[in-house]
């Protein structure tokens, strides 16, 4: 059996697509553009190249970004500042501020400061509580994870009563992927480092979220014959045979998983796209929110 590959790059590209179309709505009808402000501290590379793939989406799409770039000594009251002036800005809708945050300052009070509206990035304590309580909603869902349902989706999976194998725990990936997992209805089991025989739990998956961070770590044989497969872990090797030297693989053995499961994310190429696609969405849903349309 081979998989059918859930291509993250061309659902992306349709949603994006569908998102510009509702700016240009947004534009003709109120004359302004959905605005996101992102904010990047310090020279992680990493950071770095995300925001700029950030904000180059921003613009294909027709919505405004901000970009504000603060050194990596920068203070705690500095930043604090910084986020109460994007909370009062008309033209700021989403409010991202790039993590990881260098050591000095306290993310989890930066995170409450982001008003709850603008919180594009779902991780304000509030809209992550109310994802962990029955019959509550938060106003936005972080990206990764809201891309991961959506790939779940399209791959057309029923959630209620399947089994399904979260690996990570994380606060931005595993724990919010698991409990929009919950609220679908699907039985579901967290697996992290201390994990007793990770193989014979996967086994048991319908389906299964890898977000672990290391290469190829769960092998074809672990894989339940028909599963669904996302793999959101990015991770480099070495490969000889590339130009650079090295290519980015997922947390899954993709050439033998592709054998056993019923449909699987590549890496590059599956959840990736979606991250991407997803704040543009929030960032989206935010501005229409202020301006009192109705939220898809
Ligand atoms: P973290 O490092 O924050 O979390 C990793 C999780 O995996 C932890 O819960 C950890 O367990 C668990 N873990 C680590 N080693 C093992 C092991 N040997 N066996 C079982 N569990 C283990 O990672 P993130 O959640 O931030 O990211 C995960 C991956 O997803 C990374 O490759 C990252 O690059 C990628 N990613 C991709 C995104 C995208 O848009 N494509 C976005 C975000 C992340 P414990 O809690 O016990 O330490």
């Amino acid at each position: 059996m081979t998989a059918t590959i859930i291509d993250g790059k061309a659902i992306a590209a349709r949603i994006r697509a569908e998102i510009g179309a509702r700016v240009t709505e947004m534009v003709e009808k109120h004359s302004v553009r959905p605005g996101l402000a992102a904010v990047l501290i310090g020279d992680n590379p990493a950071s770095q190249q995300y925001v700029s793939m950030k904000r180059k989406a921003c613009a294909e799409a027709g919505i405004e970004s901000f970009g504000f770039e603060l050194p990596a000594d920068v203070t705690q009251a500095e930043v604090e500042t910084l986020i109460h002036e994007l909370n009062a800005r008309s033209d700021v809708n989403g409010i991202l501020v790039q993590l990881p945050l260098p050591p000095q300052l306290d993310e989890s009070r930066i995170l409450n400061l982001v008003s709850l509206e603008k919180d594009v990035d779902g991780f304000h304590p509030i809209n992550i509580g109310r994802l962990a309580q029955k019959g509550r909603d938060p106003l936005f869902v972080s990206a990764t994870p809201a891309g991961i349902i959506r790939l779940l989706e399209e791959a057309n999976v029923q959630f209620a009563g399947a089994n399904a194998v979260v690996l990570g725990r994380s606060n931005i990936v595993g724990m919010p992927v698991a409990l929009l997992l919950i609220k679908r209805d699907a039985t579901v089991t967290v697996c992290h480092s201390r994990t007793r025989d990770l193989p014979a739990v996967i086994r048991q998956a319908d389906v299964l979220v890898a977000a672990v961070g290391r290469a190829q770590m769960v092998k074809g044989d672990w894989i339940k014959p028909g599963a669904v497969v996302i793999d959101v872990g990015t991770n480099k090797i070495d490969d000889p045979m590339t130009k650079s030297g090295s290519r980015t693989v997922g947390d899954v053995d993709f050439s033998a998983a592709k054998e056993v499961a019923g449909a699987i994310t590549p890496v590059p190429g599956g959840v990736g796209p979606m991250t991407i696609a997803m704040l543009l969405e929030n960032t989206l849903r935010a501005a229409e929110m202020a301006f009192g349309e109705t939220t898809r």
